[in-house]
């Protein structure tokens, strides 16, 4: 059930940027999550209606945007990495430890009512 606490912390932060633009409810929100955290989007829009009820975010439509994952290749500099490969460069197969790009959780967008 970790996607539950994500979409419970989620909501927390919308919230939050609710009161900070004064608006009454929320009603689409988009959150952009990266292949490569541990994030099931699924999972988490499977979770979400129930953790939003009873805030703001009632009924609010979930979008999710899958962020595809960027390793550093030491030969070959960034790369996009396939999942079947791991955290290994799909050029040469060296090994890319460092994910430049593809573990995000972030709220993208809010649509305020
Ligand atoms: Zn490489």
């Amino acid at each position: 059930m970790h996607e539950a606490s994500i979409a419970l912390s989620l909501i927390g932060v919308a919230t939050e940027a609710l009161h900070q633009h004064g608006g009454e409810r929320i009603t689409a929100l988009t959150v952009r999550i990266g292949q490569w955290s541990a994030v099931v989007p699924e999972a988490l829009q499977a979770a979400f209606p129930a953790a939003a009820e009873g805030t703001p975010l009632q009924g609010a439509r979930l979008s999710i945007v899958s962020v595809p994952g960027v390793g550093a290749c030491p030969a070959h500099g960034p790369v996009e990495l396939q999942l079947a490969l791991g955290l290994r460069c799909p050029v040469c197969g060296l090994p890319t430890p460092t994910l430049l790009q593809g573990d995000e959780l972030e709220l993208d967008e809010l649509e305020l009512a």
